[in-house]
């Protein structure tokens, strides 16, 4: 344990290294343990990024284990993207992966240890009748009739749970403990219930499966787990999952240690929640990029290091907090900010012609890809009559005059180019504006010798140089900044949270498709859909926009 990265940052760490300086453990050993029956999100990915972080701070391992101990609602469906989600966070899983089902044989044992020793009988109540005598906060439980049965008769009970004789619900083991403890928990908990179902890892070995506190202690005592670092909502079972391991012959006790769970606004982050969303439709599936799944936020373009990053940033604590959407986006902004090439695209396009040009000039420009860094090189783009840019660059009513808006009358920049000046504007039948009329000065290229006034500067394309693309502009899914308080959440839904654009971008970036990820000038940062390795239709996503816009509308309203 000599050389350990001594910087303590939360009180977990804390935890740890007082337990290495008393000797209290001689290697660090954690474990993320999530049940296979859903998709991970961001939430999840502060437990892998704290548990991985803590085994590499002191030089010990950390395990990827599922906890597999609910048939009915696991798949190998979610185990393979639960494995895919870590690998892709940059974590290494080799030797490291556990399933709590594999040690179901072991728990068997224990089980019946329990019985043995007159702590767990079998109960025949029915489920509501084991609510009922539970009791509550303010009220002491009952003991149920069937608590003083014999130990044969339990373990003969038990057995034949297991063979198959008794249907769901007809029985089940629980802890005897104590029905009047003012933890809920401790009222003699289930520690197995009937599932007929087939299970992905045990097939149809089992028709009795652990419950989560049962299965959960036993696992990390088996792996020799040190710190076993859960959410808050398992305060209360710390008790009981002290209890097993006290009453059971285990030659290793792992310590519970609690942190205050991930929650993030406008956002829900609980996979029950989450599951609704796709099962519903109201998003595309686990990989929306409006949902904060590792899935979701991998499609719109987040990059493993934003996520870690971000889960530095927020750190580790006790206390409930909701954290801002803002500090996730300034993460993926820093990150991308520095290493992606710059592009125009237009994704409202309106035709805007230069009428002091002939049709058939055609001016090569340099333009640099990254306008700070010159190594990131440059490319070339065409200068024509024709070009395409943003219809919400354009106000016609030139009562007022706007920074950086072209009006008639005044004068703006197009980006790397010239300065240009809009005369007249044409319209269809409906009274929509499809083309304006400008003239651009000639002298301008780059300088600006008469010191004229212009309004900003604009993006555009020409459109010799312009390809078609889709642009999905994301928002946030919730307009409520904590959904998950409210329990009618659907309510408020953001029914702008996707808005698909169909624009133009430089062909040059078909020279640079494998960069993936670009700022696209004024509009912000973008990734290539996956669809595109399939379609070849290029369709971008916006990660985040250059600055945060969070709670205003991403969409102007075309009038
Ligand atoms: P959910 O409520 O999303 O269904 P869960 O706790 O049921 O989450 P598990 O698969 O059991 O999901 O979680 C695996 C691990 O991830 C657990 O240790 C859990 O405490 C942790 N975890 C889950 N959600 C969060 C969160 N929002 N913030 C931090 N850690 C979380
Ligand atoms: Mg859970």
């Amino acid at each position: 344990m000599n050389n350990i990265n001594k910087k303590i940052y939360n009180f977990i760490q804390k935890i740890i290294y007082k337990d290495i300086i008393t000797k209290k453990v001689n290697y660090v050993k954690t474990r993320f343990p999530p049940e296979p029956n859903g998709y991970l999100h961001i939430g999840h990915a502060k437990s892998i990024f704290l548990n991985f972080y803590l085994a590499k701070q002191f030089k010990g391992t950390c395990n990827l284990r599922f906890d597999d101990t609910n048939p009915k609602r696991e798949s190998v469906h979610y185990i393979n993207s639960i494995i895919k989600d870590i690998t892709w966070l940059g974590y290494k899983l080799n030797n490291n992966i556990f399933y709590a089902s594999s040690y179901f044989d072991v728990m068997y044992m224990y089980a019946k240890e329990l019985i043995m020793k007159g702590l767990a009988y079998v109960d025949q109540l029915t489920k509501e009748e084991i609510r009922t005598y539970r009791g509550t906060l303010i009220s002491p439980g009952i003991n149920s009739p069937y608590r003083t049965q014999s130990i044969k008769r339990n373990l003969l009970l038990f057995k034949k749970m297991k063979n198959g004789y008794f249907s769901e619900g007809s029985a089940c083991l629980r802890a005897k403990i104590n029905m009047k403890s003012p933890l809920i928990i401790m009222r003699d908990p289930v520690l197995y219930r009937i599932l007929f179902s087939e299970h992905h890892q045990t097939n149809k070995k089992w028709c009795i499966y652990p419950t989560y506190d049962f299965a959960h202690c036993i696992s990390d005592s088996l792996e020799k787990i040190t710190h076993s670092i859960c959410t808050l909502e398992f305060q209360d079972n710390r008790k009981l999952y002290e209890w097993i391991l006290n009453n059971i012959n285990v030659t290793h006790y792992s310590n519970q240690y609690e942190f205050s769970r991930l929650k993030l606004e406008y956002s829900v982050l609980s996979k029950r929640k989450l599951q609704f969303l796709v099962a519903k439709n109201i998003v595309n599936g686990w990989d929306d990029p409006r949902i904060h799944t590792i899935s979701g936020l991998r499609r719109r373009g987040y990059t493993p290091s934003s996520i870690k990053t971000f889960c530095k940033k927020i750190g580790v604590t006790k206390q409930e907090n909701i954290i801002e959407l803002s500090l996730l986006e300034s993460c993926i902004r820093n990150d991308l900010n520095l290493n992606t090439f710059r592009y125009m695209a237009v994704i409202n396009p309106i035709q805007l012609h230069i009428c002091n040009l002939y049709d058939s000039y055609k001016e090569a420009l340099t333009i640099p890809n990254h306008p700070k860094i010159s190594s990131m090189g440059t490319r070339q783009s065409i200068f024509s009559n024709k070009i395409y840019i943003d219809r919400f660059d354009f106000y016609e009513n030139n009562t007022l005059i706007l920074n950086k808006k072209l009006t008639i009358g005044n004068k703006i920049r197009l980006r790397y180019a010239y300065i240009i000046s809009a005369k007249e504007v044409i319209k269809d039948n409906n009274n929509n504006i499809t083309k304006i009329i400008c003239t651009y000065d000639k002298n301008t290229l780059g300088k600006n010798p008469n010191n004229e006034k212009i309004s900003g500067v604009i993006h555009w394309i020409s459109i010799e140089n312009a390809i078609p693309a889709q642009f999905n502009l994301y928002d946030q899914l919730f307009l409520l900044k904590d959904p998950e308080l409210e329990e009618n959440y659907m309510k408020h839904i953001n029914n702008n949270s996707l808005i698909v654009k169909q624009g133009f971008i430089e062909s040059d970036i078909l020279n640079n498709i494998s960069k993936k990820r670009y700022q696209f000038e004024r509009e912000g940062y973008f990734y290539i859909d996956k669809s595109y390795y399939v379609t070849k239709k290029l369709i971008f996503n916006r990660i985040v926009t250059l600055k945060s816009n969070i709670k205003k509308p991403i969409h102007k309203i075309i009038k």
